[in-house]
Parts: structure tokens; sequence; C-alpha cells
């Protein structure tokens, strides 16, 4: 039976039983009967399936991994973690993680990097738990961060440029936030900018050339200024980044032996309450549906007790407090919780049956060559048989763009290069994976999936990001067609195509006869933010599963947006847009009395109610 790698991404979240892929958890919920519960409800286009317990479940390996490290290595700072809201900062997603790292007193918080993201995180922080705010800041920004500190929220201000420092100074001597008032005052954390380089394909993030953080000079500049305006004690974090989806973990002991030196020196200066490290983002997930394309070469285990070991023998060389430990994991947090569930609408061969095929009384010679292959071909010379068709077919298109052969001679050469290729598959779904994998690519069908990539995949189109994909039932089933997935953008790009290092197969259904569900996973990091409104499809309908002992419930159900929230979003004036249609129905001609007008207004509207996905394919209504 064919699991998809669900073994080497899947990390026990997700199981298969009964060729059905589960909830490994409670009584284990098949996803289909998720999906199928949704559309009984109405909601029929792509869905977004979400998971709180799998948020929990990474928040929990995260804390665990570290303590372990820390008690192993008898290591006297703290471990604490702030999520980045950039990776997801969706409603369900945040009201979810928020009332996970309740459960942390304190130890779990979040990351800020623009002032709403930042407005965000002082509503929903509770406790005592950090806020850190990294990114260019104005002074609005910087006195944002006042206000959440008169509030009492415990947040650092990681200053990425001196510009910045000089800011919170001004912002600090305007409202006399200096001495005895300086619990008014947020923390000061410094972005250091390491000459150890980044990592994979978000390396820019280290590096002289680096967008972010100070330079040595800088930072004796940052420490000379803090000094003289009396907020020097403010200064408690050192933070870099070295970029995400961290694949090898050699760049960051580099990152961490410099960002260690520095924390060490720049307390022998004086810096007395400086006191952690932030070692930014970047703990990987694992995507890859393959062994031999995995993308991570270390264990959580390892990653943790280098981080701990590492700073341990950093400080006690140059004799200096353990620090408290900081990390701002968003996608090893956030990715597992969602899984993007797409209907299939068609398959683009399905239409070429034997009742589409209209025979000449007299052929030309490669259609009656072909039509004999179609008839005689069997297990033994199936490939063969395969090959010759596909020769075959080529060579009948050449002679119908050369005038040679009609339209219908076309059509029948088409009709039965898809059947011999369906008849050569079933022979050969026994047989030698080799020679298969070899015709894999020439005999591949293409999938329509309701939905749309650039809204749901986005890092797919942008950076090729693979997500693992798997259909959600029938997994009894062989699966026996070399796919390629398309979306319904009218955009070429919205394709997934089939790749032979990482093939894909999915399974023969006639989808107007049964549903077909494919799941795409590990898409809750990113993915949601990033996505774009192109030929304006919005964010699926989405829900999340609360799995119980008795069972799981549906909630926080957010439809898709409407077509007209959608283009009110692009400040369209959608009154002025249902007004020029109800006139224009008013003023059409053809339709002569006003029930037809009546009607059919109230059939537009319906429309500009509902979300802009396919309900179903029009030939399956
Ligand atoms: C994006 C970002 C992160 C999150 O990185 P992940 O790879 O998602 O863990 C953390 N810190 C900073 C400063 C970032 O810019």
């Amino acid at each position: 039976m064919q699991n998809y790698g669900l073994n080497y991404w899947g990390k026990e979240d997700f199981i298969i039983e009964e060729g059905l892929v589960k909830v490994n958890t409670g009584n284990k919920p098949s996803l289909l009967d998720l999906v199928l519960d949704m559309r009984e409800q109405g909601f029929k286009g792509p869905l977004l399936l979400r998971f709180p317990h799998l948020i929990s479940k990474q928040v929990h390996k995260l804390f665990s991994m570290f303590s372990h490290a820390i008690s192993q290595y008898h290591y006297s700072g703290a471990f604490k973690a702030v999520f980045p809201l950039k990776v997801n900062h969706m409603p369900n997603f945040v009201h979810a993680l928020v009332e996970i790292s309740a459960k942390f007193k304190g130890a779990y918080g979040l990351e800020a990097g623009s002032k709403a993201e930042l407005i965000l995180a002082m509503a929903y922080i509770h406790d005592n738990a950090p806020v850190t705010v990294n990114g260019f800041k104005d002074k609005e920004m910087i006195e944002l961060g006042f206000i959440a500190a008169s509030m009492g929220a415990d947040i650092t201000l990681t200053i990425e440029g001196l510009s910045e420092l000089k800011s919170i100074i001004e912002v600090a001597l305007e409202n006399n936030t200096i001495g005895e008032n300086v619990k008014f005052c947020p923390k000061i954390g410094i972005r250091v900018r390491l000459h150890s380089s980044g990592v994979g394909v978000w390396a820019k993030s280290t590096g002289i050339h680096a967008k972010f953080g100070l330079a040595s000079t800088e930072l004796l500049e940052a420490m000379h200024l803090l000094e003289t305006h009396g907020l020097l004690g403010q200064l408690t974090m050192i933070h870099f980044h070295i970029g995400s989806q961290i694949s090898d973990i050699t760049p960051l002991k580099k990152a961490l032996k410099e960002a260690g030196n520095i924390y060490a020196e720049l307390r022998k200066m004086g810096a007395f309450n400086l006191n952690s490290i932030n070692i930014g983002g970047g703990l990987a997930i694992e995507y890859s549906q393959h062994k031999h394309q995995c993308e991570r070469n270390y264990t959580l285990e390892e990653f943790a007790g280098d981080v701990v070991f590492l700073l341990k023998e950093i400080v006690k060389n140059k004799k200096e407090l353990e620090p408290n430990i900081f990390i701002e994991s968003g996608r090893f947090i956030s990715a597992t919780h969602a899984v993007l569930v797409a209907p299939v609408l068609e398959l683009f061969s399905q239409d070429y049956d034997e009742s589409t095929l209209r025979l000449k009384k007299s052929n030309p010679p490669l259609v009656a060559e072909m039509e004999d292959l179609y008839h005689n071909i069997n297990s033994k010379n199936a490939i063969e048989y395969l090959h010759d068709s596909l020769d075959h077919m080529e060579s009948l298109f050449t002679l119908f763009d050369l005038g040679y052969i009609d339209l219908q001679d076309r059509s029948n050469a088409e009709v039965l290069g898809h059947l011999i290729i369906k008849k050569a598959i079933g022979f050969l779904r026994h047989k030698d994976h080799n020679d298969i994998i070899r015709i894999q690519e020439q005999v591949q069908e293409r999938y329509l999936l309701n939905c749309s990539f650039f809204q749901s995949l986005p890092d797919y189109w942008g950076l090729r990001q693979g997500f693992p994909v798997m259909p959600l039932h029938k997994l009894e089933e062989e699966p026996t067609r070399s796919a390629s997935l398309w979306d319904i953008t009218c955009d070429s790009d919205g394709e997934i195509s089939f790749d032979k290092d990482k093939p894909l197969f999915l399974h023969d259904v006639d989808v107007r006869q049964e549903d077909y569900f494919l799941g795409f996973f590990l898409v809750g990091a990113y993915q949601e933010v990033l996505g774009m409104h192109h030929n304006l499809f919005t964010h699926p309908t989405e829900c999340s599963v609360q799995i119980t002992d008795e069972g799981y419930e549906l909630t926080d159900i957010t439809q898709a947006q409407t077509i007209l929230d959608a283009l009110e979003d692009l400040d369209y004036d959608t009154k002025e847009i249902e007004r020029i249609l109800k006139q224009k129905i008013e003023d059409s001609e053809l339709l002569e009395d006003s029930e037809d007008k009546k009607e059919m207004l109230g059939r537009l509207y319906v429309m500009l109610s509902e979300n802009g996905y396919l309900r179903t394919l029009a030939m399956q209504e």
C-alpha cells in the first residue's frame, strides 16, 4: 500500500487506517468524514481544516526538547519562546495559540514585526508572557512599545540599527521614562549583524550585507548611547536570525558562537542586565514525501542540545552568566496544524471513453494501426504497444498540421491514445516498477482541483516549496495514474507538474460518479498570510476541528469571502456595481416582462453573495 511518505512528514499526526487518512488522536476521525460533514453544511469548495491540538503538540515539543537539554547540561538560564505573527496572523490560529500559551505561565509569548502585529500582540498577550518587536520601526511604533510597557507588558524592542536606538532615547526623554520612571520604558534588544552567513532559500538574514542588525562598531556606539542616557539597564537581549527552514545545523552553531561571544563581551563592558540570547526562528519542518529528498539533517534533540551546550561552553570560558534562551520558531509551530482539502473536479482524459471514438469506414493507416494496438494489447506487449501508439499519435498530429488528415481523424487518434494508455496501465500495474516510471511522464493524467495554488500554496508558486499531497481516501486501492495537478486559476503557473524524481500517483476515478479529495498538508505556516487573490480567489472556507473523546466538533467556521466582499476589499464601490448590474437587467430588451427581470435579478444576487470557487463543474450538476 502506498502511504505517500506519511512516515517522513506526518510524524504520527495522521495515520492511514481502512484506506482513509485519519487524525491520530481521540477516536481518530477520518479527514473524509470531516470534509463530508462540512459539505453537508453547504460548503462545497476547497476547505482549510485547522487542528488546534497539533499547534499544542508542537509547542509542547519545543518546550520539552529544551527543558530536556537544560536539565541534561545543568544549564542555569531559562527557556522562553515567542511566536512570530508574520508566520500566521489569522484569527482562528492566533486565538488557539494564545489559549495554548496560557499553559506556559509567561514563558510563551508573541513576536511582532509591524505596528498592526504589535497591536495584536498587545491585545492578546496575557500574564507576563514576553512580547518581542523586530523589524524596522519608526517613532510611532516605538511609542506603541512604550504604551505596551506602561500596560505592564514584558516587551522588548529589538533595534535593527542605531537610528532606532536614537528614537527610543528620544521617546524616553520626551516621556520622561528615565531614572525612577524607567519601569515605563520597554526593554531593549540588539540584533547583531553576524559575519557568518545563513542557509537555504531564506539565507539573506545574516552576513555583512544583511538587511538587519548592528556590526561591531555600531554595537560599541550603542553601548555608549545607552550608558550616557541612563538606559543601559534596559539592554537585556541579543538577537539574531539566520533564515528559515534551516536544513543544516552547522551555520546555526557558527552564529551561536558569534552571538554568545558578543553577549559575554557586552556584559563585560557593563551591560549588567543583559541576560538573554534570542536565536531567532528557522527550525525546519520535514516536507518531503520521499526519503532521498529529506530536508532536515538534524533531530530536535540535537538542535536543542547543541544550542544549550554551545552557550554553556562560551560563557564558561568567559566566566559570565548563562543567558536565558529565547527562540522565535514560526514554521515549526504552525505548519502542521492546517490541511488544505481540494476536491478533484475533473480528470482531463476522462472524456476519452470508447463512446467518443467515431471511426470512419476507411481510416488513415496510422489510426487503423492504433485501433489494432488497442484491441491486441496484453500484459506481455503492453510497453511496446504503448510506445508504438504514442509514436503514432505524434505522427498523426504532424499529419494534421500538414493538412493530410481531418479533425475527426485527429480526435480518433487522441481517443485511441488515451484508451491504450489506460489499458496499458491496467496491465502494467503489478509489473517491474522501473519500466513504468520511465513511461509515466508520457502517460500522466491531469487532475483539475477546486482551489488556487496562488492563494493556498504561494510558496510552491514562488519558491517551488513542495507540500505533501495525498488522497484522503481510497488508500486501500493502488493508485495507478502518474499525476499533474492543475488549479482553477486561468494561469498556466497554477500547475504542479509530474516530477519523476518525486512522482505522485493518484487513483483513476470517475469524478462524475464519486467524489475524490486531495489533502495538501503542512500548509499552516506562511501560506495563508502570503496567499494572493490572483483571479480574485480568496481564502477558502475554514474550520477548526476540536477532537473530543467522543468524536469531534467543527468550530470557528469562517466562510470564504463572497464575491462582493472580495471586490470591496479592492476598494471597488460594490453598491455601484450592484446598482449598475440591476439597471442593466432592467434595461434589457431581451427580458420582456418584469417577472423575468425579477427572477434574473434574484439569481444574480445569489451568485454575488457566494464565494468565487466552483461548486461543481457544469457537467456534474
Ligand atoms: C520570520 C522570522 C522568524 C520565523 O522564522 P521560522 O523559520 O518561521 O521559524 C523568526 N524571527 C525573525 C526575526 C523572523 O524574521
